[in-house]
Order: structure tokens, then sequence, then C-alpha cells
């Protein structure tokens, strides 16, 4: 899961003629050339209405007052008189225009899978492995679904002829699959059983949406063979010049926030030492065999990590700071050598000529020498930080309680608005508001810090399965209603 800035812009003004915007989010979706995606199944043409053709006529009309259409945003038309431009789409069944905008607009994750089994105690989302599912919770997305949420908003994007979810401003769109979940586990079955795995599910995202997906890993055990599997293929495609555009990151999230390094701080402070080790050992050698699987990516620019730990002043982390995450890397380093090592002498899968060794491990260093050392704090890990750290919790729940304030339901309206409200320095920098849409098609604003619900839901077959909460925080008292979505 990234904890990331997405700024949250709601076009008021217009791009009419003599304004100048990029072009980059021109609509082409080189995605559906190169992988021929079939689409467009999931519409209901039961006889369209009038208000279908009004829509259809005002929008060829709007469109002539635009020197370059490729400018065109959503919020740049007036979505009264383009209603029921979404007649007859599955997945929209129920919403107007406005509510549709506000989606398009806000929209950066799709929970495909919900929960995770790393439990990384920094885990802002909160995840927890998924839960059991009945006939009446679901922990991941039905591939039904799926194909009504990417196929609609295809839909919706070509009868208007610009991706709804253009943001001429954003000169680094992109999304997520996920929100509590991680990427080396996306994957969805459809109805005859055949499974597609995280490429084929972001190409589909990225050509519904118009924006390229991020992977995001915190690993796998080198036992769990399917996710090595998945791990080969991931770094086979993606070493590929081809496909370094299908996704804006590939991320590797290593840090002390694992839950097998979690536990190795908190057995060490109970005194137990020997099994401490063994959860040490359990994370390095899991993360030497994730460097050693990813070498290839070596020479991808999308190839990234995430490298997050407490600074080595701060009080109350022991276990968690970059000085402790320093000692891991030169642990795992010292396990990836061997592997290298071991390959050479073998399969050479990975190393043919020896002088890789040593180029392959300067790289990973290089990539891992920026450590962030102001890491989010959880709901989780503000438990196991040491409880008589004040100056930890005091700091975690001012950020909590500016973030309860900025998000209230009435400064939601005031921002959609344009209207100025007082931001402190940190909020002003960082308009940080994302959407996310459940599993059941529920959808959700987060600024990462608290989570809003609102009152839309797609049309999915699973709209009345419940699934795990949405964590950060989520504000049940203070929901965005339909009522506010319409006066915007
Ligand atoms: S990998 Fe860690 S941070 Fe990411 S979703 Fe799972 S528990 Fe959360």
């Amino acid at each position: 899961m990234k904890l990331t800035f997405i700024p949250f812009k709601f076009n008021i003004s217009n791009n009419k003629k003599n304004l100048e915007h990029n072009t980059q989010n021109s609509y082409v979706s080189n995605n559906i050339e190169r992988n021929n995606i079939s689409s467009y199944n999931n519409t209901e043409f039961n006889g369209l209405s009038n208000n279908y053709f009004k829509a259809k006529n005002y929008l060829a009309e709007a469109k002539k007052d635009f020197d370059d259409v490729n400018n065109i945003e959503i919020y740049d038309l007036d979505l009264n008189k383009l209603d029921g431009i979404q007649e007859g789409i599955k997945v929209f069944k129920g919403l107007n225009m406005k509510e549709i905008a506000f989606i398009g607009s806000t929209i950066n994750e799709v929970a495909i899978n919900r929960g995770c089994h790393n439990i990384c105690s920094h885990c802002y989302a909160g995840a927890n492995p998924p839960i059991r599912e009945d006939n009446k919770h679901i922990n991941k997305m039905s591939w039904n679904d799926f194909k009504t949420l990417t196929d609609g908003f295809k839909e919706l994007n070509n009868r208007l002829g610009f991706p709804i979810t253009r943001d001429t401003m954003d000169d680094d769109p992109y999304m997520t699959s996920f929100h509590d979940a991680d990427c080396i586990d996306i994957k969805l079955k459809n109805n005859e059983g055949n499974e597609h795995d995280f490429i084929d599910i972001a190409l589909r995202l990225n050509d519904a949406f118009g924006k390229p997906q991020i992977f995001d890993t915190a690993g796998w055990s080198p036992n769990d063979k399917k996710a090595q599997a998945r791990a080969e293929k991931y770094a086979e495609y993606y070493s590929d010049p081809e496909h370094f555009d299908e996704i804006s990151d590939f991320n590797v999230s290593i840090n002390p926030y694992h839950a097998l390094h979690t536990r190795e701080v908190m057995l060490k402070k109970d005194g137990n030492i020997e099994k401490a080790e063994k959860f040490r050992d359990l994370y390095t050698t899991r993360m030497a065999n994730v460097l050693f699987t990813f070498t290839p990516l070596l020479d991808n620019p999308k190839f990234n990590f995430i490298a997050r730990a407490a600074d080595n002043s701060s009080k109350g982390t022991e276990g968690f700071k970059e000085e402790d995450l320093r000692n891991i890397y030169d642990e795992i380093f010292n396990k990836l050598e061997k592997r290298y090592q071991d390959d050479f002498n073998g399969e050479q899968n990975i190393i043919a000529d020896k002088q890789e060794i040593k180029q392959n491990i300067y790289s990973y260093k290089r990539l891992l020498g920026h450590v962030n050392t102001n890491p989010s704090i959880s709901e989780r890990l503000n438990k196991i930080y040491s409880p008589d750290n004040s100056e930890v919790k005091k700091t975690d729940i001012i950020i909590a309680k500016s973030r309860e304030n900025v998000m209230s339901a009435k400064n939601i309206h005031n921002i959609l608005n344009g209207e100025t409200i007082k931001l402190n320095a940190y909020e002003t920098a960082h308009p940080n508001y994302a959407g996310l849409i459940d599993s059941n098609g529920k959808y959700y604003i987060t600024n990462y810090y608290t989570t809003y619900p609102t009152e839309l839901q797609l049309n999915f077959e699973n709209k009345d399965k419940q699934t795990a909460p949405i964590h950060p925080y989520l504000n049940e008292d203070l929901p965005i209603k339909k009522t506010l979505i319409n006066s915007l």
C-alpha cells in the first residue's frame, strides 16, 4: 500500500478557448491496441430515452466551444445537461452525472482484493488478513463486478470522447488496484475459473481509467510457490522496456515495520532473544529472495524502494529506527550475495557473469540509500511504540485531530467549491485526498488519516455484501451525502 499525495482538484474553471493546458492525458488507449482487451458487454440498451439523446446533442454542441477537445475535463461541462449520457451503462445505474463526475474526478484506488498477510505495523490502511467469505461477506471484487466496472468506465469515456478521470494539471497521474492489499496477492478468477493476475488487472484498469497503475509489495514467503511464480513472471514482464510505461511505479517496501520484524522487536523487549532471532532470519531471508527475484527489474526506471523508519533521535521507537533498518539491509545484502553466488555456481538463472554480483548489489544499495524518517503513525503503530512515549502519541493525536477538522463535511463542501479554508502549512502543501471503490462498489474518500463514507455505490452484483471495515479512522458520523455532491 502506498502512502501518496493526490491533488484533489475540482476544476471549476474551464479550459475554453485561449487558455493553455497540457495535453498529456489525451485519451489514447495504447493498452487496448497492444493487448486487445475485449470489452463493452456490460451495457444495457433496452431503448435509449430522450435524456440520452439530449445529453449527446448537448455534448456535441459544447465541444465546439473548445479549441482542443484533448483538454476537456468533466467539470468543464454542464453536468445537468450531460445527465443521461450514462444511460444503459450497468455500473452507473442509479447514479446521475454529478455523482459519476465526483467519482471520476476523485478515484484513485480500486480495492480488487481486501486484506493483507503482511500486517505491517505502520500500515495506514490498518490491513488485516482477508476476512472469510460467505453468503454475506466478500474479501475481493467478483470478476463480474470488475468487468462491469471497467467496461462501464470505458463505455462512458468513449461516449464522452475523453476519460472522465482526466486532470490536465496532474503531471504524474496514477492509480492503484488496492487499498489494503499487497500487489503480489492481487488476482481474480473469472467465471471459468481462470486466473487474472496483476498484469492483466492493471492493463484493464489503465484502459478503463486512463492512468497507469502502481505495483507495491512488501514481499512474500519464499515457500509460497504460487506467489514466487507470479513474482518471477512480473520480473520478466516488467523488465521488458516495451512494458515500462504500463505502470507508474514498481515498488518494494523494506522497513522495520513488517510483521516479522515487528514481532522480533516485541520478542526482544520480552527477553525472548532466541525466538526473536528466528523472526529476524525469516524476514531477511524473505527480502533477500525478493531482491534476488526482482534483479531483472534493476534496468527498469520505474523500479523503486519504499524505505521508512523512525528517526535515529526519536524516543520510544527502539527497533524501528533508521539505524535498525540499515542493520537489516546489511543482513539482507549478505544473504543476497550468497544467493547470487549459488546461482552463478549452479543454474545461472540470474547471474551469468560473476561481475554482475557486485554490480547488482551496488545498484540495490544505491536504490535503498534514502530512508524516509517521517513514516505515518498508524492506529496499529501507535499501540506498538513504547507506551511511555508521550511524544509520539501526542504528535499522532494532533495530526488526527487536525485532519478531522479539515475533512469535516462542511470543509469538504468548502474545498470542493474552491473556497478558502484555514489550512495549516502541512495541509496547504499536501492537499492529499483520494477516492476508493471498495470490492462491493461502495465509494469512500480518504485523506490517509481519516476516511469518509459517501452515499455513492456502484451497481455491483455484490453491492449487498459486506467487506472488512475500511481504515484509517473511518468516520461514519460525517458521511459525504448525495445532497452535497449534487450541490457542487
Ligand atoms: S504490505 Fe503492509 S503496508 Fe501494504 S497493505 Fe499490507 S500490511 Fe499494509
